[in-house]
């Protein structure tokens, strides 16, 4: 647990266990969010008589559907496919698609919902969601992912648009996935409309830097973390778990400032490089070839693989966590602050239990949640909107410019609003009472929607 729950607020939590059964980590998002704003109700009684915090526990559009697709050996297949519209209280939907065989109602959820604060910090016009499929993409062909892609985007097309909704990737979901949803979107509605999503190819409507903002942006973030601690990342010893989109742009920003990862994963295991990641064969392995980090030892012989191993057992200075939610528990927190880690940064979304979360704020480490730190991906969207709306393409070094600038934004508002409610230091409070406000304020402007 970050902090008591005011008791003001336990009544509304326990209606959203009741209303929302067995959807264990929405509850999780929730709990952590709402544990956070018991001062925030007490110095604005007018959130609690218009019930903000009620209605915004409540997604404003749940949309379940058959995604039915035949794959390569003419069999047909049945996934379910998800978009939940959370809150547009600040723009239109705005959030990735997800395609894992986990995904179901519970995982979108608290996507969306933590997708509503962390939307609220970048600054920029964009509300909560987030959909997927319970899809695997893994060892499927290049024709049944297009496939599957167009039946999925058969039924989304209808609920989405530049001024509603606009969903992005997210696990599963890259370039290639993106491009053969446009496509079919394009097909259907007969609109070339580069605002329905993001993530786009850079010769078709695309951003440059979007592919490594997630990455760049939480690095960013530790950075600003460790500068009011004194520190950079000069020299400091890290790890990065996972080897997607998020963690291989993380990596690279990292070696960029002076550090030195030396560990990255997948979800069957971890590699252990102490002369440092060579980031371009891990691209190259992860990119091009799609294969497991497994085969980096083939050409790596001094580097070693451990197979289902742990990777937060590697000792180190910076964890970046950038694989997937409650992948670090309070067993692996307890053993990285041991082992002298001062700065977590997270790069994916809830990545830390709230056992963890409890230990590293606890040992007062620098701790960066996902909806602060991997704020940079869903900014670097926006702004990927803002040029197809004026139909501009701006360079990378504008755009990485702007990314930067929003970053040090987000850090610097969580870090004067822990400050502001007491808990100095306290990124996790920082970040939900600055995402909440701001979305609060829109919705009681807005009236009883
Ligand atoms: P990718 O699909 O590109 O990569 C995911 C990586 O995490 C892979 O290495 C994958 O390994 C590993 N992984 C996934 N699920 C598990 C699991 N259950 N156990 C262990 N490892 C796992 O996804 P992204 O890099 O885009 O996303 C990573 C995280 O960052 C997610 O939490 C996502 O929500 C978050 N995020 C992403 C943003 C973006 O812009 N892409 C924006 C903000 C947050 P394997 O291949 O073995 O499955």
């Amino acid at each position: 647990m970050t902090a008591q729950m005011d008791e003001k607020i336990i009544p509304i939590y326990q209606e959203v266990l009741a209303r929302n059964p067995g959807e264990v980590e929405f509850h999780q998002a929730v709990r952590e969010v709402l544990e956070s704003l018991g001062p925030v109700l007490t110095k604005h009684p007018e959130f609690a008589h218009y019930k903000i915090i009620e209605r915004i526990c409540e997604p404003e559009r749940q949309i379940i559907f058959r995604v039915p697709w035949v794959d390569h050996q003419g069999k047909v297949q049945i996934n379910r496919g998800f978009r939940v519209e959370f809150n547009s209280a600040l723009g239109p939907y705005k959030g990735g698609l997800r395609f894992h065989p986990s995904v179901y109602l519970g995982i979108i959820k608290f996507l969306g919902f933590e997708q509503i604060f962390k939307n609220s910090l970048t600054g920029l016009p964009i509300g909560g969601g987030k959909g997927g499929s319970d899809f695997d993409p893994k060892g499927k062909t290049d024709g049944e992912v297009m496939r599957f892609c167009q039946s999925f985007m058969t039924e989304l097309y209808r609920h989405i648009g530049e001024h509603t909704d606009v969903p992005a990737g997210d696990i599963g979901v890259g370039g290639r996935e993106i491009g053969f949803m446009f496509g079919q979107y394009k097909r259907i509605t007969n609109r070339w409309e580069a605002g329905v999503l993001t993530g786009k190819g850079l010769n078709w409507g695309g951003s440059l830097v979007r592919t490594e903002a997630t990455g760049y942006g939480a690095a960013y973030f530790v950075d600003e973390m460790l500068k009011v601690r004194g520190e950079s990342f000069d020299g400091k010893t890290c790890v990065v778990s996972g080897s997607g989109n998020v963690a291989i742009y993380t990596i690279e920003k990292i070696h960029q400032l002076g550090g030195k990862v030396v560990a990255c994963s997948d979800s069957s295991g971890y590699i252990y490089d102490e002369k440092g990641i060579d980031l371009e064969l891990v691209q190259q392995l992860k990119e091009i070839e799609r294969r497991r980090i497994e085969a980096y030892v083939d050409y790596r012989k001094h580097a070693k693989y451990i197979t289902k191993g742990n990777i937060w057992e590697v000792p180190c200075q910076v964890a970046m966590p950038s694989a997937t939610q409650n992948e670090i528990n309070g067993k692996d927190a307890a053993l990285l602050v041991k082992n002298g880690c001062i700065a977590v940064g997270e790069g994916a979304n809830m990545p830390t239990t709230p056992e963890g979360v409890k230990i590293f704020l606890d040992a007062k480490i620098a701790y960066g949640p996902g909806k602060a730190a991997n704020a940079g991906g869903v900014a670097t969207s926006a702004l990927e909107m803002q040029q197809n709306a004026v139909r501009d393409s701006w360079d990378f070094e504008e755009t990485e410019a702007r990314l930067h600038k929003i970053m040090k934004n987000v850090h610097r508002d969580c870090f004067e609003m822990a400050e502001k409610y007491g808990a100095p230091g306290n990124y996790v409070i920082g970040a939900n009472i600055a995402g909440f406000i701001k979305v609060a304020r829109a919705m009681l402007a807005m009236g009883v929607v």
